[in-house]
C-alpha cells in the first residue's frame, strides 16, 4: 500500500484535494478521502482506476507461483485470499486443463476477476452468465482499504468471509502465505484466529507459515503460541507442505505425525519447473485421485510403506 498512488500514477486524482495525512500509504489517504463526504467523486474516480488497474494484470506464459499453488491442492482444500488482482483466477483456469480436482477459492477483498448472481447466491469467472438465472455475472465490489473495515455491508465479501471460518473451523493443515497481517487487518486475523482455535488442530494439525520475511512470523505469535510445537515457517513456497507434497500435504503430515511413515523426499514442485515438469510430477497423483472410491482419503503418495 506504500507508495501505491505514485506507483500507478494517481497523484492527478488527488491535485485538487487538501489531503490532511501526509502519509504515501494508500489506506491512510484512501481512509481520509472516505470520512469526508465532499471528497465523494475522488474516491470513486480513485475505486475506478484501482480496479481498471488490477483487472489489467496478466500472468506471464510460464508457470508461476500462483500455478504452483493452485495445483498442490485438491476440490477439498481451499485459498482464501485478500488479493484484488485476477491471476489467481487465471492461474486456475489454466491449471484446469491438467485437472478439475482443484481448491475452491474465497475472496475476502472481493477480486476484479470474480463475478457474482446477488439472486441465486452464485458466482463465477466476471463475464460469465448464471446457469440458473442466465443474466451476467456482475462484478463484485473490492473492499476498500479504510482503517475500520467492514466485512458484512457487501453480501459477496460476507458469504466469503462466512465460508473461510466454517472451512479454517474444520481443517487439519493451515498455511498463511504472503500475508503479513497489517495492524489495519486486526479484526480480520482475529477472525480467522477464532476459526482456527475452533478447529481442534491445535492438538493434531499443523499451521505453516510462508514469507520472505522472518518478522512476520512474529507477526502470526497469537497464532503459534497454542501450537508451539506444531508450527512450520519457511520463506520459499518450494520449501514448504504444498510445495514439497503437492495434492497430499494433508495426507503425507498425518501419515509421518501419527503413523509414523517417513517421508520420501525430492518428489514435489521445484523452482523454474516448466509445464511439462509439471505434468509429469503430478501425473502418478491424479492417477491415484481417479482411482481413489468418493469418500476415501488419497494414498498418502509422499511416505514409505510400512
Ligand atoms: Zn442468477
Amino acid at each position: 500500500m506504500n507508495g501505491l498512488i505514485e506507483k500507478l500514477d494517481l497523484q492527478d486524482v488527488l491535485c485538487g484535494v487538501n489531503l490532511k495525512t501526509q502519509s504515501n500509504n494508500l489506506e491512510d489517504i484512501y481512509s481520509e478521502l472516505y470520512s469526508r463526504p465532499e471528497c465523494k467523486a475522488e474516491r470513486e474516480e480513485l475505486e475506478k482506476r484501482l480496479y481498471e488497474y488490477f483487472d489489467s494484470l496478466e500472468l506471464p506464459d510460464t508457470p508461476t507461483v500462483y500455478d504452483f499453488l493452485v495445483l498442490s491442492m485438491t476440490k477439498k482444500d481451499v485459498i482464501a485470499t485478500f488479493n484484488w488482482d485476477p491471476l489467481l483466477i487465471q492461474a486456475y483456469e489454466r491449471c484446469s486443463e491438467f485437472t478439475t480436482n482443484l481448491p475452491n477459492m474465497l475472496f475476502l477483498h472481493g477480486n476484479v476477476g470474480v463475478g457474482h448472481c446477488s439472486k441465486d447466491i452464485l458466482r463465477g469467472k466476471k463475464g460469465l452468465v448464471c446457469p440458473i438465472c442466465c443474466e451476467p455475472f456482475q462484478p463484485t465490489n473490492l473492499l476498500y482499504p479504510i482503517t475500520k473495515k467492514n466485512y458484512r455491508n457487501d453480501d459477496f465479501i460476507s458469504k466469503n468471509w462466512d465460508d473461510v471460518e466454517k472451512h479454517i473451523s474444520e481443517s487439519y493443515m493451515l498455511t498463511i502465505f504472503g500475508y503479513s497481517a497489517p495492524s489495519s487487518d486486526k479484526e480480520a486475523v482475529s477472525l480467522l484466529k477464532k476459526a482456527w482455535e475452533k478447529s481442534g488442530a491445535k492438538k493434531f494439525g499443523e499451521l505453516s507459515i510462508i514469507d520472505k520475511d522472518e518478522e512476520v512470523k512474529g507477526k502470526w505469535v497469537d497464532f503459534i503460541v497454542p501450537f508451539r510445537y506444531h508450527y512450520q515457517y519457511v520463506e520459499n513456497f518450494f520449501d514448504s507442505y504444498l510445495g514439497e507434497l503437492p495434492r497430499r500435504s494433508c495426507e503425507a503430515f498425518f501419515a509421518c505425525s501419527e503413523n509414523q511413515r517417513a517421508m520420501i523426499p525430492d518428489k514435489g514442485f521445484k523452482e523454474g519447473m516448466t509445464w511439462r515438469d509439471i505434468e509429469t510430477t503430478i501425473r502418478e497423483l491424479l492417477i491415484e485421485e481417479d482411482n481413489t472410491p468418493q469418500g476415501e482419503s488419497y494414498p498418502s503418495h509422499y511416505n514409505v510403506t510400512k
